[in-house]
């Protein structure tokens, strides 16, 4: 997503050429062909969310049919293993049959009614009893909408205004995240988009990440200014960035000395490394957390907890305001419900990761007796794949030049029935449909596409 708006809203992206010879025929693409030029007509760029426009990979977007388990079929009729699972959400794969029919059952008593409902409390109820983190939650429609939300309760309980966020995060599209990093060790925020008030990139300063010497700097520059550090739980929308534990507990130290917040951005991570996410992968608390994705079992759900003393900030208990016409809507809770309950039971997640810690091993095995210049990241059901021999933990030592091998991979696979998302900067994800049989057809089409790659871009 963060590719999507470096490339495509700077207006950098270029036309994707072929770069030497592909080992299979192009799928066929009329159709999806059609569909994509009648949504130009309507959509700025034909999407309703930039990066579907596969600006950064070969080809005209693939309109999608139909979805099954961890299968995926487009317009034309091609059928594909889906490591995208609609960037996250579908931990239980497409189509779910429980999720499907708890849907089925709660819509026969109608779609919304803006006032509260017992599922509410059903949700909140599994989420909270399996998670220790936070104690009150609140729920709203998308990911975004949770972060901004966090923000705004992390200033008003602080009473401070700035926020110290990372460079290569990503969450969502609030305003004063849409900020990046100005040149110099501690910057206050460059705009990231056009329409974000330079007054509000004033507030926001980007750090790199595991850079604990620019935290510091900023805490004493900004001495008592900082609301909050926010923070992807494992960044995984710029690669897959994974910290290391000290890092994330220098993180929770240094803002507790300062009477800052703590914000774990979970929005990916959340009941996809377990209930308790990445904060318990990394032992800290956070002071706020958000959730989105997952949580919504295929329906727009987002979320922010925290203590009691927190959350008692918010409306109509405190001073922050903050509220949503469909928030908690009944048929959105019902798909949260039936996807967290499978989540919850016992040996879910160590099935799930023992997976996805075999087919990410045996390519590691495959790459690394071909000798080849790529990198397998993995943590849980996510997954990266760099072409580069480094190990990567910021945004900055991620090489944009390696992108040109992934448009060519991106192709050979798409050729080959995998389906990952259409950028190098974006993770994959496992879920609990993808059987052995399928995991190892992917397998053997990665390694076909790599011969490939490494064949022809040398
Ligand atoms: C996807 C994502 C968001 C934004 O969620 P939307 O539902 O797309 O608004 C925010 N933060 C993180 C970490 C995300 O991965």
């Amino acid at each position: 997503m963060l590719d999507s708006i470096k490339k495509i809203f700077s207006g950098q992206e270029e036309e994707t050429g072929v770069t030497g010879t592909t080992g299979k025929p192009d799928i066929a693409r009329e159709k999806s062909g059609e569909l994509y030029e009648k949504a130009k007509k309507y959509f700025p760029g034909g999407v309703n969310s930039p990066v579907r426009a596969f600006k950064s990979v070969h080809g005209t977007p693939l309109f999608i049919e139909k979805g099954d388990g961890c299968f995926l079929w487009d317009a034309d009729g091609n059928k594909f293993i889906d490591f995208c699972c609609s960037w996250g959400p579908l931990i239980l794969g497409h189509n779910n049959a429980k999720i499907r029919e708890k849907v089925t059952e709660v819509m026969q008593n109608g779609m919304s009614f803006g006032a509260p409902t017992a599922l509410e409390n059903e949700l909140a109820e599994l989420i909270l009893s399996n998670n220790k983190l936070i104690q009150k939650i609140r729920f709203v429609s998308s990911g975004t909408e949770a972060v901004m939300s966090a923000i705004r309760l992390a200033r008003g309980y602080t009473k401070r205004d700035k926020i110290l966020k990372f460079e290569g995060c990503y969450h969502g599209h609030v305003d004063s995240l849409l900020v990046k990093a100005g040149s110099g060790l501690v910057t206050f925020g460059e705009t990231s988009s056009a329409g974000v008030p330079k007054s509000f990139a004033d507030e926001t300063i980007v750090v790199s990440l595991n850079d604990r010497k620019a935290v510091e700097e900023a805490f004493e520059q900004f001495k008592d200014q900082i609301a909050a550090i926010i923070i992807e739980g494992v960044p995984a929308n710029n690669g897959l960035l994974i910290q290391d534990k000290e890092f994330v507990h220098f993180l929770r130290d240094v803002s507790a000395k300062n009477n800052s917040l703590l914000i774990f951005d979970e929005v990916i991570t959340g009941f996809r490394l377990g209930f308790e996410g990445a904060a318990r992968y990394y032992d800290v608390k956070p002071d706020i957390i958000t959730y989105g994705k997952i949580i919504g079992g295929g329906l727009p759900v987002g979320a922010y907890g925290a203590s009691v003393e927190i959350m008692s900030s918010i409306s109509p208990e405190g001073p922050v305001y903050q509220a949503g016409t469909l928030s908690g809507n009944p048929v959105a809770m019902a798909a949260g419900i039936a996807q967290l309950t499978e989540l919850a039971k016992s040996g879910f997640y160590k099935d799930l990761n023992k997976k996805a810690e075999e087919f990410t091993d045996s390519i590691r095995r495959f790459t690394t007796a071909k000798n080849y210049k790529f990198k397998v990241f993995n943590i849980g059901s996510i997954f990266w794949f760099a072409f580069s021999e480094k190990d990567i933990k910021t945004a900055e030592e991620i090489d944009p030049a390696s992108m040109e091998k992934f448009k060519i991979f991106h192709r050979e696979l798409l050729n080959r029935g995998i389906y990952l998302g259409p950028s190098g900067y974006e993770v994959g994800f496992i879920s609990a449909a993808h059987s052995k049989i399928e995991l190892e057809k992917t397998k053997r089409a990665i390694f076909d596409s790599l011969d490939i790659v490494f064949r022809t871009a040398r």
